[in-house]
């Protein structure tokens, strides 16, 4: 049966993250021939609408306020709330981003209804579909099947592919208004740290460094060869609590969770909690001096060798090419 099925576009720093075009193309397929709507939530997020309807969605309602220019608990779950009850959708599709992960669940509760979420992949159509998502810091994957009600996920980034966008295509761009009141919370500023170039949780390349890497000097080369590679730089816990690093590149249970193209480990020893942020990646490159170490299990290709002679000679390769 066809359904009407909502997408929450997320943007950041003007504009929209790739994983909204993925949760669009998550949303094409439970929709079956059915509508996909477009939310965007924000102080000024109309230049958006048209990326979301040519990434595919059908429609795209514009909630802007000025309380929503950053994000809040708050402020989003109000706003999305009026969207909800004015569209009264079958299936709503967020992306497993912090934003998603801490708004989804507010929202599900408040409706009353379950979540799949960090969903994976999607196989079969319509009644039967099934949503795959690790489970067990991603030693398995489970395959979930939403029984009857609203049908609410949240897709991990990097994993489902988007839809080529098409710029002929066309769609409602509605505004809704809403009154945004009582916030426990609002965010008059933020301040944001340096960081270069693209966003870790979305990149198609990470080099991740751990205590191996010795210093920030070290993470420095790590980033020459990210650059390179158009990548970002990531982090073992080991690294950031050396501080070689900031906490913000860190992978793992209690960091990022990142499904890149290609992962580069270097002077990581593979903890399981490390392990549980990249070990779904598409192709694990380990570099480590220690021939034993845990992380040449998961790794596809493994380099066993001196960290500081093998960077540098990567470098210096690649940019030969
Ligand atoms: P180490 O284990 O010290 O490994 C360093 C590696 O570098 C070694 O394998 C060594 O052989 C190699 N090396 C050293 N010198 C060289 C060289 N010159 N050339 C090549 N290789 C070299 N960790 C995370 O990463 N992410 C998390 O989210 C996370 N969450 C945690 C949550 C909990 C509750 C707990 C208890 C722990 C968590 N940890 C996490 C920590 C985790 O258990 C490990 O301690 C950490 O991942 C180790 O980091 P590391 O691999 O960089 O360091």
């Amino acid at each position: 049966m066809p359904k009407k099925v909502v997408v929450l576009g997320e943007a950041r720093e003007g504009a929209l993250r790739n994983v909204s075009f993925e949760a669009i193309a998550a949303a094409k397929k439970i929709a079956n021939g059915g509508e996909v709507v477009g939310v965007l939530l924000g102080e000024d997020v109309q230049s958006l609408a048209d990326e979301m309807i040519h990434h595919g969605a059908d429609r795209v309602l514009i909630v802007q306020h000025p309380h929503l220019k950053y994000y809040t608990p708050d402020g989003f779950g109000q706003a999305f709330m009026a969207v909800y009850e004015q569209e009264q959708p079958e299936a709503v599709v967020f992306g497993h981003t912090a934003l998603g992960k801490d708004l989804s669940p507010k929202i599900a509760s408040k409706l009353g209804t379950g979540l799949i979420s960090d969903v994976t992949g999607i196989e079969g159509e319509s009644d039967d579909t099934v949503f795959i998502r690790p489970i067990y810091s991603g030693k398995a994957f489970e395959k979930v099947k939403n029984k009857d009600g609203l049908l609410f996920l949240t897709v991990r980034p990097n994993n489902i592919e988007p839809l080529e966008p098409d710029t002929s295509r066309t769609g409602d761009i509605v505004a809704v208004s809403i009154v945004i009141d009582s916030l426990r919370s609002i965010i008059s500023e933020v301040i944001q740290k340096t960081s270069e170039g693209v966003d870790l949780s979305e990149a198609k390349v990470v080099v991740a460094g751990g205590r191996g890497v010795k210093s920030t000097e070290g993470f420095q080369q790590l980033q020459k060869l990210a650059n390179l590679l158009g990548g970002a730089v990531g982090a073992s816990r080991g690294a950031c609590d050396a501080d070689y690093c900031d906490y913000s590149l860190q992978i793992g249970q209690t960091g990022k969770v990142v499904t890149p193209d290609l992962y580069i480990a270097v002077g990581i020893s593979g903890a399981i909690q490390h392990m549980a942020g990249m070990s779904n990646s598409k192709i694990i490159v380990a570099i480590n001096k220690d021939p034993e170490a845990n992380i040449f299990k998961v790794a596809d290709y493994g380099i066993v060798g001196d960290l500081f002679e093998i960077v540098p000679l990567l470098v210096e390769e690649i940019e030969r090419l």
